[in-house]
């Protein structure tokens, strides 16, 4: 048997083992959820509904627990982790109804009656990464189960504990045995035969471009479905004409929140030359400002990063000669701890084309409009952005020019699960979340019933 420890990051003190997932134990899985899916596509859709329902109330009953498990195994603050246990539930509550409206369509023809039908694709795997475990896992499963399939899911391997009592809160909602099982292992093994197994039909993968590229190289070998959700490199674009104390107040926390281990990070700020200095200016106490300290305590606004070696790979991009403009507070002593660190590179420099996933930005200045959209699309990512300006003119033409899927104007907002979210270029392929997500669970089906001429 093959353990996983477990490291609270925030005091580097072991929190837990974990039994790693083997092969023949995902095999085992895979086959005892294709048996579930069959019943589960079956039931009632009202029932599968209510199903749902239950699973949704089954979290909400366990915010707090959810959220302290987060805090321990993650490093997050506690309000986020709360909002994130909170995000869980209101998926699962958006997505209970699915069942009740998957509705196919009936097209015109001659000679009968021609309908189309939303038909589940069977098991799906769903793989996380270890910077958002439970939003992450949920805006998989919950569209997936609704849409009729059974689901696995794959939690990174530093990260695991919140997605483990998911699956146990499933099972106690009364959902039925082996539909959703949680698998905790690494990569290379339980994602790797996710991707190899044929009864796995589709993959949903968020994390690296790295790995995301590789899985995609993979799934082709059985022409598999995936939808992606990779790195990012996004941009903050402030404008001579917006709110700028504002923009800086709020830059600090497209950025840092998470401590950085953000996809949708803001990691680039790009300020208008001729206010450039004076953003510096307002930016710098906004940054001081960031509270970075015990995960636990409700004040805090920014943890640790989540690991040994992350804290190593975050730490090389800000080398002693770094042209560091100003940093943040971080705790000493113990724990991963990185101060918000704000930079002001060389276009060229790696900490601007590279996503460093921890608390350190970039800020360029710009010249006009031109420049702007061009520097924000000199990436080969495009996740989300923010756009600040008070001209409603130009905050249409940027928003529209920017290669990205996720966009805010004059805020820093990207997820709502009722929005659609995912990536432009490298950043990904499909979407999640919103309306649309439980139609890439299935296949389109078209029947033609002869009937004769009416
Ligand atoms: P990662 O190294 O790519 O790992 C992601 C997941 O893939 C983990 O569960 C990992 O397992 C698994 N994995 C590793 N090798 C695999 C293989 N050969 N086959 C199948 N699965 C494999 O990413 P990460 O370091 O955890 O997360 C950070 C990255 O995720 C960043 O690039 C970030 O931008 C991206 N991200 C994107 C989004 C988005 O929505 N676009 C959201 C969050 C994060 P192990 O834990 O065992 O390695
Ligand atoms: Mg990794």
């Amino acid at each position: 048997m093959t353990v996983s420890e477990l490291i609270n990051p925030a005091t580097e003190e072991l929190l837990r083992t974990v039994e790693q997932t083997s092969l023949a134990g995902v095999d085992d899985a895979v086959a005892r959820a294709k048996a579930a899916q069959r019943d589960w596509a079956r039931l009632a859709p009202g029932d599968r509904a209510a199903a749902l329902r239950s699973f949704a109330a089954a979290v909400d009953a366990h915010v707090d627990e959810l959220a302290a498990l987060e805090v321990a195994n993650s490093g997050h603050p506690i309000g986020n982790a709360t909002w994130e246990a909170g995000h869980v539930r209101d998926v699962l509550q958006f997505y209970s109804a699915t069942p009740e409206r998957l509705s196919g369509k009936q097209i015109p023809v001659a000679g009968g009656l021609d309908v189309t039908f939303n038909e589940p694709l069977g098991v799906i795997g769903v793989i996380t990464p270890w910077n958002f475990p439970m939003p992450i896992a949920v805006w998989g499963f919950a569209p997936a189960l609704a849409a009729g399939n059974a689901v696995l899911v794959k939690p990174a391997e530093w990260t695991p504990l919140t997605t483990i009592r998911i699956g146990e809160l499933a099972v106690e909602a009364g959902l039925p045995a082996d539909l959703f099982q949680v698998l905790p292992g690494k990569g290379s093994v339980v994602g790797e035969r996710f991707v190899t197994n044929p009864d796995v039909r589709k993959i949903v993968f968020t994390g690296s471009t790295e790995v995301g590229t590789h899985v995609m190289a993979g799934a082709a070998a059985q022409v598999k479905r995936v939808t992606l959700e990779l790195g990012g490199k996004s941009a903050n674009i402030v404008f001579d004409d917006c709110d700028l104390a504002k923009a800086a107040a709020t830059a600090p926390y497209g950025v840092f929140d998470n401590a950085g281990q953000d996809c949708c990070a803001r990691s680039r700020i790009l300020v208008q030359r001729n206010v450039y200095d004076r953003f510096m200016e307002l930016l710098e106490p906004a940054v001081k400002g960031v509270v970075v300290g015990d995960p636990a305590s409700k004040d805090t606004e920014m943890g640790p990063l989540v690991s040994r070696s992350h804290w190593d790979t975050v730490t090389s991009y800000v080398p002693d000669d770094a042209p560091v403009a100003f940093r943040g507070d971080a705790p000493s002593g113990a724990g991963y701890w990185f101060p918000p660190t704000v930079l002001t590179p060389e276009r060229s420099d790696r900490t601007v084309r590279e996503e460093i996933f921890g608390p350190v930005v970039a800020v360029l200045p710009f010249d006009d409009e031109a420049d702007a959209v061009a520097l924000a699309n000199d990436t080969p990512y495009g996740l989300s952005g923010s756009i600040w300006t008070d001209n409603l003119s130009r905050a249409v033409r940027v928003s529209r020019a920017v290669e990205a899927g996720n966009l805010s104007v004059n805020s820093h907002s990207s997820v709502r699960y009722n929005t659609p979210f995912g990536g432009f270029k490298q950043s990904g392929l499909g979407r999640e979340l919103g309306p649309d997500a439980p139609l890439s669970f299935t296949e389109t089906k078209n029947v033609f019933y002869a009937i004769g001429d009416l």
